[in-house]
């Protein structure tokens, strides 16, 4: 680390250096290139902030040292000096993380302040109200941020004097007012921290910047990374700005604006401001702010600049920007920009349109949505027959899309402790905060009085694919009595309301969601997907339902049918159950006798649904005890319908019971020991292609799939099992089939000797959710327990059931690629476990030469995009 250049002055920088110096000092670079007006100043580096870690959380005398000289030049440039009584520099001091994380760091505002250089401030513009406020503000903000000291002291403090002085807003308070606040603040500092509010501004800027590096490490920042699959040693940069001033008066203002509709795509510039206020005064909801058409009759001049900078910015990074500006005394000033959060459907529309315009390439198009975002777009919508016949109770803006009943939650802790509990709750608040974020995740949708489109509820929710609605203003919160009160109407923890979050309508009941309508720019996009695509994607489907499903979203097969679904239904279980306590060969085919014709007819109504795509079914797969009754009335039932006594079967349960029943009778190791029942479920594959290849021009090829093989010849033993059967039904038909017969590779074993396997299996389909449990040696059913250890260790940063580990399972999964490949070059590869719709792990199977992957068909259309994304950044 020695002699490293820690810190860039703002013109050293350029928009490609988000590595080092974090999206929004990397952005504030570009645009001071761009020759945007932006404050000055400079950006600790995020190799400062790993530096810190490893100095024990400290800042080195290296990295001081350039501090002290980037300090310097901005005193140069901008004519003032920072502690001066005469001309004081007041500056920013802003988080800014590789990856936004939008409210998930913390900014410190007017630092630099203290008794001497806010009277130098009240002097030189002649305005002690401005003085003040900037000073009350950036006490509270030091001691929340840096001394952690809670907000709501503070909160409190100006809540209860707005009450006493009969205030509405903030913009009442007069200069006396916040000189007197300060008075109070630095009392609650005091009593805090046991020592006087910090004076002197460099220690300030120091333990400013180290709390910004700290709260790199904080739990809602640790929240959002795992929810977004950051890795945890990225860091954050620190960005170190003068301060330009929105609440000067009635000249000046803040705002945030976004170059098109985040919530719509709508190609109009969507913004919001407020006159004399600063920095997060907008997004935080303290008062509700007014739309930019207003700017334009206030101030034409400004108005006009502001939209020619919107639109050179979108123009420049060829997608819509999220932007914050500033007017001071009316010049304006642009503080940030990046590209801007969306919902699915805007995603879609704006990247269909920026193709349109000619301003971005369907390649480049295909990069701009997020795979996981579509998912939303598969969710269902209210009724619309049960929406017309209730009654909106309230009405808020429409800030994140899609719908959802629950019962009313009044925290994070409440809603995160009821969501555990199975309730759907919603969170209904007067404004969100960063600390609200797990309640966020627990909660079906969130609701606020306050704040406009741009407030964190709002934003956050729409990168969650949550629905919301916010600024809900005739909602009356009363957490102590645990109700809200909507038109003398009292709505209680335990009642249900609905939300529509497309409408910004609010309704007293719960309603009936439906299924949800495709947009016409999704299907224009996701042809273009499938258009660039070499990976095919397929659904893992076991019913009727889920096939047609499978079917609508853009599946080219089944990739995983399991064929144990089907025998819990009510009227099968009773055969099954006969099946699994027979006493011998003949009473088992009895009852297989009993469930083959079901088991065909389901196969054949696949077939049908899924004409002339692939259908890949697995036979048997889990412990037959899991079948069995464990209520003693129901064990009784049972005995009583097979004619044999309780003590008979409830022994005969008992045998089956297993210490560890994931690694124990199940997969092929079931047809081992009783092959009639892999014979019965291959007659009704093979007779149900059969019956459909008569009856259509499908020319249905089964794909027989043996689960759990950890040894060529176990393989060899089913499959024969399997051809024996299947030879004697075509040949007693007197048809011709085609059929497949390939295994899972789900056991490392089957990964290790791939080889041997590949030569009597024409596929591969790899489990990879039994291949994480068995080569971590954790079982996924209890893993959740001790995971959370791990993560907070930081031993692992993701869940390996949802992401594949690429260093662990991955290299299984490689490896016995490439042994299969080896003996037999024309095994068809794929993927069938949770993994199949993990974005990351698809890109993963792309770059190992996967055919295809298979997954849940509600996930088909995110699948069908990463395959995409994956072509375009790694063609194969
Ligand atoms: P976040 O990442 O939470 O948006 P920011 O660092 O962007 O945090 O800052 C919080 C707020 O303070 C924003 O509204 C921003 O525009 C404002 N702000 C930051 N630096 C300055 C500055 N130098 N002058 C005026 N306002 C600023
Ligand atoms: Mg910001
Ligand atoms: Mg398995």
């Amino acid at each position: 680390m020695k002699n490293k250049k820690l810190v860039y002055i703002f013109n050293e920088g350029n928009a490609s250096m988000k590595d080092l110096l974090g999206g929004k000092g990397a952005n504030i670079a570009e645009m001071t290139k761009l020759g945007i007006p932006v404050p000055q100043g400079f950006t600790v580096t995020t190799e400062a902030c790993s530096d810190y870690y490893n100095c024990g959380k400290k800042l080195s005398n290296q990295v001081i040292e350039q501090i002290n000289n980037a300090l310097e030049e901005l005193e140069k440039s901008s004519g003032k000096k920072f502690g001066s009584t005469l001309k004081p520099l007041l500056i920013s001091v802003r988080s800014g993380a590789r990856v936004s994380m939008p409210g998930m760091m913390d900014t410190i505002l007017n630092l630099g302040l203290n008794d001497e250089t806010v009277e130098a401030m009240c002097n030189l513009t002649k305005n002690s109200r401005f003085a003040y406020d900037c000073y009350r503000r950036f006490i509270q903000m030091f001691a929340s941020v840096v001394m952690d000291i809670d907000d709501s002291l503070f909160e409190q403090c100006i809540s209860n004097l707005k009450e006493a002085k009969g205030y509405k807003v903030d913009t009442e308070l007069t200069g006396e007012d916040l000189k007197g606040l300060v008075v109070n603040y630095k009392k609650i500092y005091k009593d805090h921290i046991g020592e006087e509010f910090p004076n002197d501004p460099k220690f300030q800027l120091f333990e400013a910047i180290s709390a910004v590096f700290r709260s790199w490490d904080n739990n809602r920042a640790d929240v959002y990374r795992k929810m977004n699959n950051i890795p945890w040693d990225c860091g954050t940069a620190v960005n170190i700005q003068e301060m330009v001033f929105g609440n000067k008066g009635e000249e000046s203002g803040t705002g945030v604006a976004f170059s098109r509709n985040p919530a719509t795509g709508e190609k109009k510039i969507f913004a919001e401001y407020l006159m004399n206020a600063q920095g997060e005064d907008v997004v935080a909801g303290i008062r509700t702010p007014e739309d930019i058409s207003t700017l334009e009759i206030r101030n034409k001049v400004v108005y006009d600049e502001f939209v020619a900078i919107v639109n050179k910015l979108e123009f420049h990074y060829k997608d819509m920007q999220d932007m914050e500006f500033t007017i001071e005394d009316g010049k304006l000033f642009f503080l940030q920009t990046r590209n801007g959060k969306r919902t699915a459907n805007a995603a879609l529309k704006i990247a269909v349109d920026l193709v349109e315009e000619g301003i971005i390439t369907k390649e480049e198009a295909i990069l701009k949505v997020d795979p996981k975002q579509l998912d939303v777009l598969l969710h269902p919508n209210f009724d619309s027959d049960e929406l017309a016949k209730t009654k909106v109770i309230a009405k808020g803006l429409p800030a994140s899309p899609g719908a959802a009943s629950g019962k009313i939650a009044f925290s994070t802790e409440e809603a995160k402790r009821r969501h555990k509990l199975g309730e759907n709750v919603i969170l209904v608040r007067l404004e969100t905060s960063p600390e609200d974020i797990e309640g966020m995740i627990a909660s079906e949708c969130i609701l606020t009085v306050r704040g406009g489109m741009t407030s964190h509820a709002a934003v956050v929710a729409r990168s969650m694919g949550k629905c919301c609605v916010v600024g809900c203003s005739n909602i009356i919160i009363n957490d102590k009595e645990r109700y809200i009160e909507i038109n003398g109407t009292k709505y209680f923890d335990n009642d249900f309301i609905s939300i529509d979050g497309s409408t910004g309508n609010v309704y007293g009941s719960a309603i009936k969601t439906g299924e949800c309508k495709l947009e016409k720019d999704f299907e224009t996009f996701m042809a273009w997907a499938d258009e660039i695509r070499s990976l095919k994607v397929r659904a893992n489907a076991d019913t009727v339902k889920d096939s047609k499903v499978a079917v609508k979203y853009g599946a080219e097969g089944i990739g995983l049918c399991r064929t144990e679904h089907m025998f819990f239904a009510a009227e099968r279980i009773a055969a099954v159950r006969e099946m699994i306590v027979a006493k011998n060969l003949v009473q088992r085919e009895r009852a297989l006798e009993k469930i083959l014709p079901m088991q065909r007819k389901d196969f054949i109504h696949i077939y049908e649904v899924m004409e002339r795509k692939s259908v890949t079914i697995r036979l048997l797969d889990p412990p037959l005890h899991e079948f069995l009754p464990t209520e003693k009335e129901d064990i009784q039932a049972l005995a009583e319908e097979m004619s044999i006594t309780y003590e008979e079967l409830d022994s005969t349960i008992k045998n089956l019971h297993e210490v560890n029943p994931m690694m124990g009778h199940r997969g092929c190791r079931l047809a081992v020991s009783y092959p009639e029942i892999a014979e019965m479920q291959t007659r009704a594959i093979i007779e149900a292609a059969i019956i459909v290849n008569k009856k259509t021009s499908y020319n249905i090829i089964p794909e027989i799939m043996i689960p759990l093989i950890g040894e060529v010849k176990e393989l060899k033993y089913v499959k024969n099992i399997v051809v024996k059967t299947a030879e004697k039904i075509i040949a007693k038909e007197a048809v011709s089939l085609k059929y497949h017969v390939g295994t899972m590779i789900e056991i490392p074993r089957a990964a290790i000797t791939a080889d041997e396997i590949a030569e009597e299996a024409e596929f591969f389909s790899f489990g990879t959710n039994d291949l994480t449990q068995m080569t971590f040696g954790f079982s996924r059913d209890d893993a959740g327990t001790f995971l959370k250890d791990y993560y907070s260790n930081k031993i692992y940063e993701f869940d390996p059931f949802q992401t594949i580990d690429q260093n662990g399972v991955g290299k299984l999964i490689k490896m016995a690629v490439n042994l299969g490949k080896g003996t037999n070059p024309n095994i068809k590869l794929g993927i069938c476990g949770e993994h199949g719709g993990d974005p990351s792990s698809i890109e993963f199977c792309h770059s190992i030469g996967l055919d295809y992957v298979s997954c849940s068909p509600y996930r088909v259309p995110t699948a069908r995009l990463a395959a995409a994304q994956a072509q375009v950044k790694n063609p194969r």
